[in-house]
């Protein structure tokens, strides 16, 4: 007879084991992965690294129209070479090495010593860049599991809070008279979804004054009895977890692609405003480059591009306009995933520090360039 409520109960207590366990190292790493996106905002990936003299080039490589390379006159970038793949995020004042996009939701801690005038100017956030892009889909997939994990044991009591409340809001005359009972309610906060919200708020109106009082915020009674703060609670949450499985999509679909998030955008929302160089990369291909080499990555070699037999000089490179939907830098799933697998989780500053590392280029595209 006592056996299987042994059994259960046991089982009860292995599961509960198991969840602490496992909520013990999810929200420790979910913090540290966090505040890891959230450092360095002045100063990581940005490397300033002397510009290659276009004749030492020698591989196919991104260019502005003219065929020269890019620099950034912006903020305090001061003429900084901007290597392909960089963008000046205006929102850090800074130029970024494999520019992702600015994520409003990491942001450094701000001064203390900052007045609320101040703190509400700051500006929040931090750049998502090549070099951070794993420990930013580790924070999105953290939250991603976290937060429902973290919702599950308190969600059988809140469907009865819930039930509760709104049984108690039709039942109550003063939430028949200003709600149920008007038009309006099925329009005012998004149609039948928010009349059924608002109700039910108003159900736990009702039921607070029914409420045993609480004896301190840790005594378990936001819990046990019903209480809107706590169904608001799970509702944020339940927000940035859709918005969280929404980023894991875009950049997993990202990396697939062998794109960055600022190229879907370009791509996605074109503004009439918008030139078609603002929507294009322009890749120059020296005369020097040789066909045989096109296996492997653009670069700058350690000898002089132009060889003493080169029909044109360097300086009127091949230059080819080319679609920023036509993804330069795709290597095929497989290897785009390696890459950013391969990476250090936790990038700290500048590891690009020293000889620049060319982006490879997806070397059918160069072969289809050269073709057409
Ligand atoms: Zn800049
Ligand atoms: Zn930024």
């Amino acid at each position: 007879m006592h056996r299987p409520v042994r059994h259960s109960s046991l089982r009860i207590a292995l599961h509960s084991v198991v969840y602490m366990a496992a909520m013990g190292m999810l929200f420790p790493s979910l913090a540290i992965v966090y505040l890891h996106n959230c450092s360095n905002r002045a100063t990581h990936s940005v490397p300033d690294y002397v510009a290659p003299t276009l004749q030492w080039i020698t591989e196919p490589y991104e260019c502005r129209s003219d065929g020269n390379l890019d620099f950034c006159v912006k903020d305090g970038c001061n003429l900084r070479w901007k290597p392909p793949g960089t963008h000046h995020c205006s929102t850090c004042g800074t130029c970024r090495i494999g520019f992702d996009h600015h994520c409003p939701w990491v942001s450094e801690a701000q001064q203390p010593s900052l007045s609320c005038v101040d703190a509400m100017s700051c500006k929040l956030g931090n750049c998502v860049t090549t070099g951070r892009l794993k420990a930013f889909l580790a924070l999105l997939v953290l939250t991603s599991v976290t937060v429902p994990l973290a919702s599950l044991p308190v969600l059988p009591i809140l469907k009865r809070h819930i039930t509760a409340a709104l049984a108690a809001s039709h039942a109550d005359a003063w939430a028949t008279n200003i709600w149920w009972s008007r038009p309006y309610s099925w329009i005012l906060c998004g149609g039948p979804p928010g009349r059924w919200a608002i109700g039910t708020l108003l159900g736990f109106r009702t039921l607070r004054e029914r409420r045993i009082p609480e004896a301190s915020w840790l005594s378990g009674s936001l819990v046990v009895q019903p209480h809107a703060r706590m169904v608001i609670l799970v509702g944020i949450g339940i927000l940035f977890w859709l918005f969280a499985i929404s980023m894991t999509v875009v950049v997993a679909v990202n990396v697939t692609k062998g794109q960055r998030t600022m190229d879907t955008v370009l791509i996605r929302l074109p503004r009439p405003g918008r030139t078609a160089a603002s929507t294009s990369r322009f890749i120059c291909i020296p005369y020097s480059h040789p066909p045989a080499s096109l296996a492997y990555t653009s670069a700058v070699r350690s000898a002089p591009a132009v060889p003493e037999n080169c029909p044109e000089p360097h300086g009127t490179q091949r230059i080819y306009p080319i679609p920023i939907s036509h993804r330069i830098y795709d290597h095929g799933w497989r290897e785009n995933w390696r890459g950013l697998l391969a990476q250090p989780l936790f990038n700290h500053g500048t590891p690009y520090q020293g000889v620049y590392k060319w982006p490879k280029m997806n070397p059918e595209v160069i072969r289809r360039l050269l073709g057409s």
